[in-house]
Parts: C-alpha cells; structure tokens; sequence
C-alpha cells in the first residue's frame, strides 16, 4: 500500500511538517503530488495537500485518507521548494504550500453525496460562446434573412464570440439557434479569461545594441542551467532590452520565462513593454487585478498558453512549465521580502527554483544590495555593467545642501535657500518638480538642528530611537538605553529635537512659499483606495506645472521627462533608521531618485538637504562613485557581524499588553540562548521601534550568527520548545529586512 505524505491546512495549527496517511485502494489511482484530499486530524475532518508519495513510513499507525478533493496543482519539484522554504523560514508548511496554489484557494471541504468536495472558491471561472462556421456549410439563407446573411458575413472571417457578435448586431440568440439548427454554424462553450486590461506601451526593438547590452546578452547565453547573472546598470542602460532579448531567446528555444517586477513599479509602463514584445503570449500577476482576473491569469499559465509572466513577488510561484528564465527586476527592492509568514525572499527562492528547474536567474539593478555584491565576490554570481545611459542624456546635478549651515544662518523653513530658489524657478518657467519625504518606518529620532549630531549606539552602528514614554533613547539591536540628554552631547546646541515632518506639512510650506502653486500629495492617506497611485500620478501628469509631494514611493516608476527638478526634503530620517542598513538603504534611494531627474531634453537638478553632507552615501551619489561607500559598508558589516558576513533572525513576539509581549519573548530568548553554540548572540528582549501597532504591544529578540551556521535549526527547536500561549504571537523572520 502506499503512503502519502500529506501537509496539513488547518490556518490555526500552523503546523511545521508533513503528516503520514494510508492510500487506500480505491483512491490509489487518484493521489499523486499536488492533489487535495480530506483526512481526519485530531478527531476532525482536515484539507491537505499531498507533498509526496512514498513507501514506508516510521508512523506505526496510519489513518486512510477519506478523499481525493482536487486534481494535482502542483508537482514533486514545487513540494520540495514548498518543504525547503518552510525550514529555512521557520514557517508552516501549509503557508509555504500555499504559495504554489491558485489565488482564492479555500482550504476546507464540505460533504457531497456520501464523498467530499472543496469548498468553492470566492472567485469562479467565467464562460464564453464562440461561434463558427461549419468547414463544409454550404448552407444559403433565404434571400430575406438579412440577420442571418449579417451573422454568416461577420463569421466569414473567422470565430467570434456570441458577445461580439451581439454588440455588434444587436440581439442574435434566435438568428443562431436557426442557423446552428441548419448546420451552418457552430456554436461551442469555453473558458473567458478575463483580461487585466494593461495597455501595451510601445516597445521599439532596437536593432543595435550597446557594448554593455551584447555582453549582457553573452553572459545569459553562456550560463549553466541554474546559475545567476547580475546586471549591474544604471537606469536607463536598457537592462529592460535586455530581458526582453534574452526572454526571445528562451521562446525561441521552446522555454518559458517568468518575470518578476517590485509591486510598486508594475506600472503600464513595464508590463505595457512586454505586452507590445510579446503580445498575449504575457501572462500578468499581481495584487491590484481583481480575484477573477487573477484566478484567469493563473489558470491559463497552468494551461501553457503564457510564454512569459510577468509579476510581483508572487508570481514567482506561478506553475510556468519548461522554465527557462527568471528574471528579477530592481533586485535591491526590499518589497522581494515578504512581510507575513512565510517571510521568504524571493531573490533567494528564486535561486533555489532556477537550481531545480535548470533556469538561468538574471537580476538587475542600478543599485545591487550589499548581499549580491558580495556573491559577485566569491563568485557565485556572474556580473555585468553597464555603465552608460544608451540614449546618452545628461545625468542630472546633484546639489547636496548643509541644513546645519542653514540653521545657523537664521533659516527656520524646511528648505533651504537654494531649493527654495530652485522651486520658485521651477513655477516660473512652468515646470514639474518632485519633492520627496522620505519617511520609512516612521520611528523618531533626535537630532540637533544645529551640528545634526544623532545620538546613536556605539556597540551596533545604529540610532537610537526615541520613545516617548519616559521618554528615553532605546538601542533596537541590542536594547541599550539612556535618557534624553538636554542638549548635544556634540556641540551642546540646547536645538535638540525630535525629528520627522509629515507630507502635510510640506504642502503648507510649499504654499506659502510659492503662492497659487499646484500640489498634488501623494503618501499613504492619499493613495490608500484601490487605484490611488495611479489617480494621484495621472492627477500629477495632467498638471501644466506643478509639484509631486510623496513619501518614497514616488521615488519608483516614476518616469516624467518634463520634471527638471527633484528635491529630497530630508535625507536623515532613512540615514538614521534603527537598521544597520540605514546606509546602504539612503544610497539606494538616493540614486533611484537621482536617475530619475532629468530624462527629457532639459537636464535635471536633484537637490538633496540633509544634516549630514559628509555621510558617504551621500558622497557616493553626488560624486557617482559608489565603490568607496561600499568599501567602507563592507568594512564596517564583518567588524560588527551583520550579513553578509554573518546571518540574523528576529522574532517578533506582540501581544495586548506589553508584559506577556516582553514575558514570552524572554521565554524565547532563553530557549535560543540555552541552544546556542558559541559565536552566537542572542539580544534581547526588547521593545521593537514600533513599540505598538494597532493595539498590539511589540517586543523582540535578535539572533546574531556566523555565516554558515544553521539558523534555522535553531529557531525550529527554540520555537518549539517554547509553550504558546493563547492571545500571544510568534513570528520568526529570518534574514529579515526590516527591524522596525
Ligand atoms: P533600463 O531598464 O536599464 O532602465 P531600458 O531598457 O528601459 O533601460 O532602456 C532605456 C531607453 O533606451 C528605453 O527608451 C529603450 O527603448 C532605449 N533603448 C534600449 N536599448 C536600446 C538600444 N540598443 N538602442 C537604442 N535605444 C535603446
Ligand atoms: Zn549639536
Ligand atoms: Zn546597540
């Protein structure tokens, strides 16, 4: 008899392996690798999803499964990645199983007949009639059916769909029943996938590429199944060209290619260009379509008939047969991660999917992370640059102004003198600017509006951030504390203050600077309905002249030849986050900004204001040269032990009251501290930067380990040595991006 191994569904049980069950007979020809079936757990009926098919088994005694509920929806090599991604994540397995299910999956069954079916799902696939001629209709109308004579004619080249053919000659039900009646016609159901609806943009193929394009090229042509290349270029170097021959190429070849684009900037513009390459052959998938078009797009992938997906995060797991290609767009963003169990990276999945499948994984960036750098260095990733804008076109100024000076100089308005100029000129030629705010994660911070010094930790690199409760400074890596100090402890300026204004504020200033100006604001209030960013960033398109205020989403796909001026309002706040990557994270958003200005004929000024104008990431983008930060990050993340050169996890325990928050997190950290092997660090527990959100109080412990070491091993026996209780959670993320 066999056996199969089957991943639990319970949403509540979170459970972390797969369970074994009897086949019985009369099922036998039904299971396989991907199929839902019904078992009994626990004294209840349970979903599952078959992982593997095996036979022997160490559990001595088996139930049966009670039901075969769905065909295969996923095969023996997505099971594996499910599996790998649960252990490496510290993550259930049916959570990681689920990524390879259609959208609108509903893990429950619901009794038929004296069997069982899965519940339906909330979304259902649509219908369509399409009508045709008979290949030997020889059928002739009578001379006065002039509706059938109209319908005949309107199919004379070719089937069209009963929808079709109604808007374009009104009501046609009884016209085809006669006609179906007399052999003339065909009439079949089908399945309508239901079109996302993205325009295509026009996407030139250029027949001549650039020196860095052909190399490029080369480089995915020559490399193995499984292997990583990196496009290291700046925007506008035609990276996207790239993909889009190298995808060709893979087509030609009869393979598949699957593309994946950061959520934010899967604007028209990007899935537009693939569309106008690859026509309907692109498959779209991402959160802003509808259930249905979702479901669409999934099944007709499932079906084969996309050459090429295109999509955020998720669409990674999308069931593309013959995968030749994986592309990551922006591979730097940090929107790869997900947020909510399982908390992958789908940089690192993706590896693990080309690895498998015998795919080669691309990424591009004009700003790789610190972590794909360091693989170029120990080899394991193939880089290419290109270094050039193909179309040429200036690269933009880049002003980095003191706000310090401006301080000491009698200016109390958030902008400094010279953006103020660049502003007001702006308006008076009648141009666009962009302003941004950048405010991630909203924790505050001091800071003297005099010398800009922040206090920070000395042990972790990393500011301190300011609790109001107290209110005291608080160490996010390693939980030291102080009070606040009533003046600098730099150049004891008494101007210490807490920092960070909102979008609003901006807006305000801007008016009274730049009276009658028009300003279009665009942050998380504003943008929060479904379709807000786009409403936001046409409002702004539409606009003569005038000035885009946001937060840093604006600072993504945005592509407007007519804005010659970008202004970042302040670039300490990404500076200090409570994150050792706060560097690296201002130097990228710097650049992204910076390569957007002056893309059109005039060329751009970006003005960034900031209390720290030595900060070598700022120095890295106004002088374009980002080795010497690099080295310098490089230098200072092995001193400390941060990744690359070492592993972290964060555990994440919230709760209603900040005591059985703090008291299961110590459980945590005791668990982890009694099984850690030496070079490891447990800190913790303390409050995380966000202390509470939405009612919930927030504390955590952070795992400090070597490279190599088996960080997931040790969460998995930590975690589960560690009694849950009932209103607390757990959360585990390893590798984790964010801290707040
Ligand atoms: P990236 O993805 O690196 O930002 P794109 O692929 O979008 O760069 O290219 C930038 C612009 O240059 C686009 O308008 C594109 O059509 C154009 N382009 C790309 N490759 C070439 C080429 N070989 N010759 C001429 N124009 C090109
Ligand atoms: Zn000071
Ligand atoms: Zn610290």
């Amino acid at each position: 008899m066999r056996i199969a191994r089957v991943a639990l569904d319970i949403p509540a049980r979170g459970l972390s392996s797969a369970f074994d069950y009897d086949v019985p007979p009369h099922l036998d020809a039904e299971v396989e690798v991907g199929v839902a079936v019904v078992v009994e757990f626990a004294r209840r009926t349970a979903v599952g999803h078959v992982v593997a098919c095996v036979d022997t088994s160490d559990v001595p005694s088996r139930k049966p499964l009670l039901a075969v509920v769905s065909p295969p929806r996923f095969d023996a090599v997505s099971a594996g990645i499910a599996a790998r991604i649960a252990h490496e994540y510290v993550a259930p397995l049916a959570d990681a199983v689920r990524l390879f299910l259609p959208p609108g999956t509903v893990p429950r069954a619901v009794p038929r007949g004296d069997g069982w079916t899965l519940a339906p799902v909330p979304v259902a696939p649509v219908e369509e009639r399409v009508v045709a001629l008979t290949p030997q209709g020889d059928y002739v109308p009578a001379p006065n059916a002039t509706r059938q004579r109209a319908v005949l004619d309107a199919l004379a080249l070719g089937p069209v769909t009963a929808a079709e053919l109604t808007a374009a000659l009104g009501s046609v039900s009884s016209v085809l029943s006669r006609l179906e009646a007399s052999g003339a016609i065909t009439v079949t159901t089908r399945r309508r996938f239901r079109d996302p609806g993205a325009p295509t943009r026009p996407a030139p193929r250029h027949d001549v590429l650039s020196a860095g394009q052909r190399d490029a090229l080369d480089a995915i042509e020559r490399a193995e199944p499984g292997s990583c290349v990196l496009l290291d270029g700046v925007t506008g170097s035609g990276k996207t060209e790239v993909y889009l021959r190298a995808i060709e190429r893979v087509c030609a070849a009869g393979r598949r290619a699957l593309v994946l684009v950061p959520e934010i900037s899967l604007t028209p513009q990007t899935v537009g260009r693939f569309r106008a390459r690859f026509g309907d052959d692109v498959a779209v998938v991402h959160s802003r379509l509808s259930a249905g078009e979702r479901l669409d797009q999934w099944d007709r992938i499932a079906a084969g008939q996309a050459r090429v997906v295109v999509g955020a995060r998720s669409a990674l797991f999308a069931p593309v047969a013959d995968l030749g290609l994986i592309v990551i767009d922006e591979e730097h963003e940090t929107s790869y991660k997900q947020s909510s169990a399982p908390r992958y990276h789908a940089r690192e999945v993706a590896r693990w999917i080309a690895a498998e499948r015998g795919a080669v994984l691309v990424l591009g960036s004009a700003t790789p992370c610190l972590e794909t750098r360091e693989e170029v260095v120990r080899g394991t990733i193939t880089r290419v640059e290109l270094p050039e804008r193909v179309g040429g076109g200036t690269p933009p100024a880049i002003e980095v102004v003191d706000l310090g000076r401006e301080f000491i100089d009698g200016n109390r308005s958030m902008f400094s003198r010279r953006l103020a100029a660049e502003l007001i000129a702006v308006a008076e030629r009648g141009e666009k600017a962009v302003l941004l705010l950048n405010r991630r994660g909203f924790a505050s911070f001091l800071l003297c509006r005099e010398c800009g010094h922040v206090p920070g930790c000395a042990r972790c690199s990393s500011s301190l951030t300011l609790h109001e409760a107290g209110p005291r400074l608080m160490c996010h890596h390693c939980g030291a504390r102080s009070g606040v100090p009533a003046e600098c402890p730099e150049c004891s300026s008494p101007y210490l203050r807490k920092f960070g204004a909102g979008t609003q504020r901006v807006v305000n200033e801007l008016e009274t600077l730049v009276p009658g100006l028009r300003v279009v604001r665009m942050d998380a209030d504003t943008t929060s309905m479904k379709g807000g960013h786009e409403l936001r960033l046409a409002e702004f398109e539409a606009l003569e002249s005038g000035v885009l205020v946001g937060t840093q989403m604006v600072a993504k796909g945005l592509d407007y030849p007519e804005v010659t001026l970008v202004g970042v309002v302040s670039a300490d706040t990404t500076i200090h986050l409570p994150d050792f990557r706060s560097g690296e994270r201002t130097y990228q958003m710097l650049e992204q900004v910076a390569g957007r200005a002056g893309r059109g004929e005039r060329p751009g000024v970006v003005v960034i204001q900031t209390y720290w104008p030595e900060h070598p990431a700022l120095v890295a983008v106004s002088t374009h040269d980002p080795g010497r930060f690099y080295e310098a990050e490089r230098t200072e993340r092995r001193a400390l032990g941060f990744p690359p050169y070492g592993r972290l996890a964060n555990v994440l325990v919230t709760a209603e009251t900040t005591e059985a928050a703090r008291a299961q997190a110590a459980r945590v950290a005791e668990e982890l501290a009694a099984l850690a092997p030496g070079g490891w660090e447990i800190l913790g527990p303390v409050p995380a930067p966000l202390a509470r959100i939405k009612g919930r109080h927030r504390w955590h412990v952070l795992v400090k380990a070597p490279r190599d070491a088996d960080l997931a091993g040790a969460l998995h026996r930590a975690l589960g040595a560690v009694r849950s209780v009932a209103g607390v959670s757990v959360a585990p993320d390893i590798d984790p991006l964010d801290l707040v």
